[in-house]
């Protein structure tokens, strides 16, 4: 089969190197000039910069789809030089909870091996079946799986993760450290299902790497082993409109900046986010769901700051999580419900400085999350940069020296995210809620068209570059049986 696929984004690129390896031909068709998406790398100002992802969790999930396609563990190696990030993060806190401000390296300064045990735990009962395996309801009706799922209750996964960390652990900074990744969820820890613990075993429990020549080197070492396995990629092509009739997809039209392609297929692969996808399904019957939350959204600042002047910061570390003392009342400002957002009262910020693991002078990197546009319909276009300088003049008064006279290289804010076709000016997806997990998620198989398949942040498992690598196996996998 001749499979088109529409994205080059890290689910797009895993979909066409597995398709490969199971002899089927590839097209990817890309809009943009580059592959990665949201964990692309770009030259802003002769600055390189990741605009998206900044840590690689699970890269095995890398070198699978890199074997696929025939590329050997030795050899992808080599090629994607990733290096180790420690610590993964560094927690700075105001004083809290009588403790005085200080600073928590993990995994370092963790001495909650209890809690990691139950984690790594609660990550071996989930990854195999539920996260990286096929989450269409039929696929459950077993007794093997029911029994697993039995499993995963009793270990308190459908429990709050606020309530399994609290169990386990006593000092608030570990305990935040442990939960702050309920926002790649999308929710808030008290609201966040225990299960979700195993994005922090991901990062905290297994590793962070980050590829030497910046995040989008993951995607270039993937399109570049498409290539050499005979898979086609074009860029500068936006898909516009799929051909067939009902129920069936036949080929598509991509727009250049000369003319509309007209390229046949006996199946295509979706990664668009869901306004773009549901655009182009719709017309042949495919079908989308009604109802989606999202998850909050964030502006990110990407800055060129005096390295001089970080060699004086409170932190010498890849990535620090600079948290305000609020905490609940943060999360509750960012994932309010439609029309109920308020940006941060007393802001975290997640600060990157991917130079403190190369060596290599490069820019630094600020992101406030926020809320999504449902949540707070905010002119972002008018206000956007004035936000970000507020915050950086928030960091300077947090000792971060400079931060607030950097030259600001470039500020990316839900506006601009809704504009690259993202729900609601949210680059994080649906969010992970009870009923937007597992067979509840929007699955891989388009109701209503029977050879289009979805990958990408809005499909099972979720959000994140792992998850993006699994859906895109998942896609190769159920259009191959199509
Ligand atoms: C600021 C930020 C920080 C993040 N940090 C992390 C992190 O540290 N770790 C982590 O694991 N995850 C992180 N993520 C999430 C992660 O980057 C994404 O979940 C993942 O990269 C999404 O991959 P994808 O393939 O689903 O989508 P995308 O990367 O968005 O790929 C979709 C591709 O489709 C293309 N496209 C869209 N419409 C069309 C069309 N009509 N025709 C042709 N092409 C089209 C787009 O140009 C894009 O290249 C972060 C995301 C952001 C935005």
């Amino acid at each position: 089969m001749h499979i088109g696929i529409i994205g080059a984004g890290l689910s797009g690129l895993s979909a066409a190197l597995h398709l490969l390896g199971a002899g089927h031909e590839v097209t990817v068709i890309e809009r943009s000039r580059h592959v990665g998406g949201r964990a692309g790398t770009v030259r802003i100002g002769g600055h390189v910069v990741d605009p998206g992802a900044s840590v690689l969790t699970m890269p095995e999930l890398v070198f699978d789809a890199l074997a696929a396609g025939g590329l050997d563990r030795f050899a992808a190696e080599d090629e994607l030089d990733l290096l180790p990030v420690t610590p993964a993060y560094a927690g700075r806190f105001p004083a809290l909870d009588g403790l005085p401000p200080s600073v928590l390296h993990v995994p370092e300064d963790l001495a909650v091996p209890e809690h990691m045990r139950w984690q790594q735990g609660m990550f071996d009962a989930a990854y195999e079946r539920f996260i990286a395996g096929d989450a269409a309801w039929g696929s459950y009706a077993n007794p093997r799986d029911l029994a697993r799922l039995g499993g995963l209750v009793r270990r308190g996964a459908l429990r709050s993760m606020q309530h399994q960390v609290d169990r386990r652990v006593d000092d608030p900074r570990a305990r935040r450290m442990l939960t702050f990744q309920a926002l790649y969820a999308g929710v808030a820890p008290s609201a966040a299902r225990a299960v979700y613990a195993v994005i922090s075993h991901m990062d905290v429990g297994l590793g962070v790497w980050y590829p030497r020549a910046g995040m989008g080197w993951v995607a270039s070492v993937m399109a570049r082993q498409i290539q050499r396995a005979g898979g086609r990629l074009l860029f500068d092509h936006e898909v516009i409109g799929l051909d067939g009739r009902r129920g069936r997809v036949t080929g598509l039209r991509a727009r250049t900046i000369t003319r509309v392609h007209q390229l046949p297929f006996d199946g295509v692969v979706l990664t668009a986010d869901s306004p773009v996808t549901d655009r182009l399904i719709a017309p042949l019957g495919g079908r989308a769901p009604r109802r989606v939350r999202l998850s909050p959204s964030a502006v990110v600042a990407h800055l060129d700051v005096d390295p001089d002047l970080q060699d004086h910061w409170p932190t010498q570390a890849h990535h620090t999580l600079d948290f305000g003392a609020a905490w609940e009342r943060t999360f509750a400002e960012i994932t309010a419900t439609r029309g109920r957002g308020r940006l941060m009262s007393d802001p975290s910020f997640l600060i990157t400085r991917p130079s403190v693991t190369t060596g290599e002078p490069g820019p630094v990197s600020v992101l406030a999350p926020c809320p999504n546009l449902e949540s707070a319909p905010l002119d972002w276009d008018t206000m956007g940069t004035d936000y970000a300088r507020d915050a950086l003049r928030t960091l300077e008064g947090r000792g971060y020296r400079g931060i607030s006279d950097a030259e600001v290289l470039h500020v990316d804010t839900p506006a601009d995210w809704a504009r690259q076709g993202m729900s609601a000016g949210t680059p994080f997806a649906a969010a992970h809620t009870l009923t937007q997990t597992g067979p509840l998620r929007r699955p891989q198989r388009v109701p209503g068209i029977a050879n289009a398949v979805l990958a990408g942040s809005m499909t099972h498992p979720g959000v994140g570059v792992p998850p993006a690598l699994i859906s895109g196996r998942l896609a190769a996998e159920a259009i191959s049986s199509s």
